[in-house]
């Protein structure tokens, strides 16, 4: 049945248009912005039937020319290879990422997509057929471009993850920021985060000059949202920061440490698609990103000279073993 999905319906309650743009709000939620000369797809659907209807949508009215992946991450990158964009882009970071995790691969996502990622609509045959996509072509810190008339700005803004993006869609004020954002006061999921880039980043996203942010789980939402999500990157770093001083070990903050409270993530439209599996996995994400963070924590928030010295050779041990 999921194979045969009806169109998608202008009138759906999980789509939001705001000028030229949409917001889809499925699992997890994408983005498209039209213009005169093709389409601007923001990541897509994880399910691949729901992708080949979001393809659907778009082509009915232009082709996909762009598609911006904004994170590595498998539920935002399973859509690549449905979606059949022109060129396929990403950050460096996320294009190098991809590739060394189940999103690179086409077994590994054909079975995350019968496992974790299996939601309502899945189809065993679509699965079967299903081959990833890596990006055709990828930038570093910004990329800017015009299509149709209307301007677009790619930008890296690392977080959730190290090499996650938005897409500023500056005619029809829109920012798509994938999970740069969770809406509520919850403590994020950060598996794969830079806490002290992502409170840089959201200090960027402030100052936009936008009507509507469209995150990567959970409806759009204007600037007011955004001190929500400030105040559970604080909770998470001040959680994890409160144990570490108590002497806890990064094992024991990994086994014991809980600071996220789901009942803070503001509910969506969207709610009905995310895959029931996740719940499983939940845990062990939450608990990597606790050990994501103790680690950060070893670092000073304006960076630190540890993250790139040289290898910690000792010349003077080795000219000794070879002389000796
Ligand atoms: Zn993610």
């Amino acid at each position: 049945m999921a194979d045969n999905l009806q169109p998608l319906q202008e009138d759906d309650p999980r789509l939001f248009q705001m000028g030229d743009a949409y917001a889809f709000a499925t699992y997890p939620v994408c983005g498209v912005v039209f213009t005169d000369e093709g389409a601007v797809a923001i990541d897509g659907p994880m399910a691949p039937a729901t992708g080949r209807q979001w393809r659907e949508f778009i082509e009915t009215r232009v082709p996909v020319k762009f598609h911006i992946l904004c994170e590595h991450h498998e539920d935002h990158t399973a859509c690549c290879s449905v979606l059949g964009a022109d060129t396929l882009v990403s950050s460096e970071i996320t294009a190098f990422e991809l590739a060394r995790c189940a999103s690179g691969s086409t077994d590994d996502m054909r079975q995350t997509l019968r496992g974790w990622g299996r939601n309502r609509f899945f189809s065993e045959e679509l699965v079967e057929d299903y081959e990833v996509r890596r990006p055709d072509m990828t930038y570093a810190e910004r990329l800017s471009f015009t299509l149709g008339g209307k301007d677009f700005v790619v930008v890296e803004a690392p977080g959730h993850t190290r090499g996650s993006s938005i897409v500023h869609a500056l005619d029809d004020r829109v920012a798509f920021v994938a999970d740069a954002v969770f809406p509520g006061t919850c403590a994020p999921p950060a598996q794969s985060c830079d806490p002290w880039a992502w409170f840089r980043t959201l200090g960027m996203l402030e100052a936009l000059d936008v009507d509507w942010y469209v995150p990567g789980h959970g409806d759009p939402f204007d600037r007011s949202e955004l001190d929500s999500t400030r105040k559970g990157l604080h909770t998470l770093v001040d959680s994890v920061r409160d144990w570490k001083r108590q002497g806890w070990s990064r094992e024991r903050v990994m086994a014991e440490g809980d600071c996220f409270d789901r009942s803070l993530r503001k509910p969506y439209r969207g709610a009905d698609d995310v895959p029931p599996g996740l719940k499983l996995i939940a845990p062990k994400i939450q608990a990597e990103s606790l050990g994501a963070v103790y680690d950060y924590l070893d670092e000073h928030p304006a960076g630190s000279h540890r993250r790139h010295v040289d290898a910690e050779a000792n010349y003077n041990e080795i000219f000794d073993q070879c002389s000796a």
